[in-house]
């Protein structure tokens, strides 16, 4: 017989759980949309806590998931009871339910009590009670798990608590295991990104090197400026551009004078520093729109755009002023000369090269020139064949002995009396008339004639000198150039002068103080036997070069001549006056004769008398005279009261 209050009770049940059914299945639902949707991974782990511990009704709900390493997982989401301590924790896999679920791959719970062996049950035991837990299987990978400690309800989670949560399991690992995916897709975009961060820096790095590399390739390291490279461009740019504009281009080269004894005596480092130095200087007066730059060793170059001929040798001249005062090199002055060459587009050279092959010939004949400033003539080309005619006309002044002597008093300045004359060479050339040396010296070094035109000098030097001895004490001084007595035939051909003579000790051998250190070793030896003859030795321009007093020492030097540059303002430059008068103590303290060279007022005078200078020479007392009126001078001089200058 049916009871039908039984009947009642299982519709009453069977609709209770159609209804359950119904929420279920709403619920399910909405979690896999709700986690579909979602992307942030911890926000689906959360979702999946919370709505699992509503399908089970469990206290607490976490969800373990493996982590990348598959050594450790962490509970990534948890819902209700003291899950937010936790969320966060990792533990190692062989650890805990969660490693029993992992190596199953079957669902943990009361039921499973049964299946386990004697040793697991003891260990599971007490957990079992009161704890489910549901793998979640990905696809391809084990990913976790579900887990649901304490019922809400009291008593153990049922048969059908882990068949919905199972259920749940399986739909939700898909949503997981895509959420997943795309937050590794994230990840890896931002590996991406940061690759691509790291890209652009290596490429602004690299951006950077090959700046630097261009510098390098565009820009000279020594001074800063353009290189030859560069000067290029930028000369054929100025001239498109003075094509385009009917404008004139200036070109200007300048070569430094004896540059390579300089970088010698002072060492290269100091040398790059007076390199530097000039190119701040020349820099300093260039206009934004002129470029300079360095060619290469002692040559730097400068564009002028928009210079006509008038313009470019006005602005040459600037440049040149540049180089007036000395440069400070480690407390030591240095003087610097230069070659300057000029030559204009179109007027004088229609393309860059000849432009610059043609300021290179001005500058050229510039070294052989006082001013040391030329411009090229473009019509007569006159640079090569003006140096080639003075090469010819000097040799023939040689041969048929157009050259003269001049000569200069030296005078004491304790006494007045007349100590010695310096002998400087003179061409009076029909065509030309007086010729300096400053013009000739350096054409019959270049055309190793010196050594020919200095024997005729010592020569008549030691005649002269021979003849004048007759009336008055006086040596006389003849400047020689350290390439002749370097010359292996130079003591040979001393000797053949010299012997026919015997009057050696009227001779003074005045050596430029700069080139003398360079070669001092070399030097020593033919010294030593220049003094053996009775020759006395004075260093000449002494301050303009490098070498230091306790070094000239060691050489058989007797005398010091201070350079005319010092002296000239010695009364009114305070660093000249201190120069000049520590060259004297320290000279006086060595046992040398100072000899102050260029005194041309009284001031100047009185400052060296003051000082205690021994012999003065300059246009003061008398320029550089021929024969006669050298003589003529002497002659006259004796009657010069003591004390007639400076008192
Ligand atoms: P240096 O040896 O320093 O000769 C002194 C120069 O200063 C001479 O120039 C002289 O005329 C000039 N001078 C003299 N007193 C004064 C003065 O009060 N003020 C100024 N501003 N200058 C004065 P110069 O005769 O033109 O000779 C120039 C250089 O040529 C000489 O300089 C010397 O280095 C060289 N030189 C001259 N003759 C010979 C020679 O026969 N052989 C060699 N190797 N070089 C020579
Ligand atoms: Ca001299
Ligand atoms: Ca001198």
């Amino acid at each position: 017989m049916i009871n039908e209050n039984n009947i009642k009770s299982n519709v009453v049940d069977l609709n209770q759980s159609l209804k359950d059914r119904e929420i279920e299945i709403d619920l399910l639902q909405k979690t896999f949309t709700e986690i579909g949707s979602e992307l942030d991974l911890d926000k689906v782990f959360q979702i999946v806590a919370e709505r699992a511990r509503a399908l089970v009704g469990a206290e607490t709900l976490l969800v373990p998931i493996l982590d990348e390493n598959c050594e450790t997982y962490t509970y990534r989401g948890g819902s209700g009871k003291n899950s937010d301590e936790i969320v966060g924790e990792s533990l190692p896999l062989e650890f805990g339910v969660c490693g029993w679920v992992w190596k199953h791959k079957r669902p943990w719970w009361l039921g499973v009590l049964d299946e386990l062996n004697d040793d697991e049950r003891n260990l599971w035991e007490e957990e079992a009670g009161t704890m489910i837990m549901v793998p979640l299987q990905g696809r391809r990978h084990f990913l976790g798990g579900i887990s649901g400690i304490n019922k809400i309800s009291g008593g153990e989670f049922t048969r059908r608590d882990l068949n919905l949560l199972q259920m749940f399991a399986s739909i939700v690992s898909i949503a997981i295991e895509n959420a997943m995916a795309v937050n590794n897709m994230e990840k890896t975009r931002q590996v991406n990104d940061d690759y691509r961060i790291r890209l652009e820096m290596l490429n602004r790095q690299l951006l950077e090197s090959s700046k630097e590399l261009e510098y390098l390739s565009l820009y000279d390291t020594v001074t800063g400026l353009p290189n030859r490279s560069l000067f290029h461009d930028r000369l054929s740019r100025n001239i498109t551009q003075a094509i385009l504009s009917e404008e004139e281009i200036g070109l200007l080269l300048i070569d430094l004078d004896r540059f390579k004894e300089v970088n010698e005596a002072l060492g290269h480092e100091r040398g790059d520093l007076l390199l530097k130095k000039i190119a701040r200087r020349f820099e300093r007066n260039t206009k934004s729109n002129e470029t300079l730059a360095r060619l290469g060793g002692d040559e730097f170059v400068i564009v002028l755009p928009d210079c006509d001929e008038e313009a470019s040798m006005q602005r040459a001249k600037e440049f040149k002023s540049l180089l007036e005062d000395p440069f400070n090199i480690v407390n030591m002055k240095i003087a610097v000369n230069a070659s300057f060459g000029v030559s204009v587009f179109p007027s004088q050279s229609d393309d860059a090269s000849s432009l610059l092959s043609h300021a290179d010939s001005a500058m050229y004949e510039a070294k052989n020139n006082a001013t040391g400033l030329c411009l090229y003539d473009p019509e007569l080309d006159h640079m090569t064949r003006g140096h080639l005619v003075m090469v010819a006309d000097i040799r023939r002044a040689l041969e048929n002995n157009e050259f003269e002597l001049y000569y200069q008093p030296k005078i004491s300045i304790k006494d007045n009396k007349l100590v010695s004359a310096e002998a400087l060479g003179r061409w009076v050339s029909v065509e030309r008339g007086v010729v300096s040396p400053d013009n000739f010296i350096k054409v019959l070094e270049q055309n190793s004639l010196l050594d020919e035109y200095t024997y005729w000098a010592i020569d008549t030097a030691l005649q002269q000198a021979k003849q004048w001895n007759e009336k008055c004490p006086m040596r006389v001084a003849v400047n020689l150039s350290p390439q002749t007595l370097m010359n292996p035939g130079f003591i040979k051909n001393l000797d053949r002068i010299v012997g026919e003579k015997k009057n050696a000790e009227y001779l003074i051998f005045e050596i430029t103080e700069n080139l003398f250190l360079s070669e001092y070793d070399a030097l020593s030896e033919v010294l030593e036997y220049i003094c053996g003859l009775g020759i006395e030795l004075s260093i000449d321009d002494y301050g303009t070069g490098y070498s230091s007093l306790s070094r000239l020492i060691k050489l058989p030097v007797s005398e010091l001549k201070i350079d005319k540059s010092f002296v000239k303002n010695v009364d009114t430059n305070k660093d000249d006056e201190v120069v000049v008068r520590s060259t004297i103590d320290l000279a006086h303290n060595l046992g040398l004769t100072v000899v102050a060279e260029g005194v041309e007022d009284e001031a100047a005078m009185r400052v060296l008398r003051k000082y205690n200078c021994d012999v003065a020479q300059g246009y003061l007392i008398s320029k550089p005279l021929p024969v006669m009126e050298f003589e003529q001078f002497f002659q006259n001089y004796s009657g010069f009261t003591i004390g007639a200058w400076g008192n």
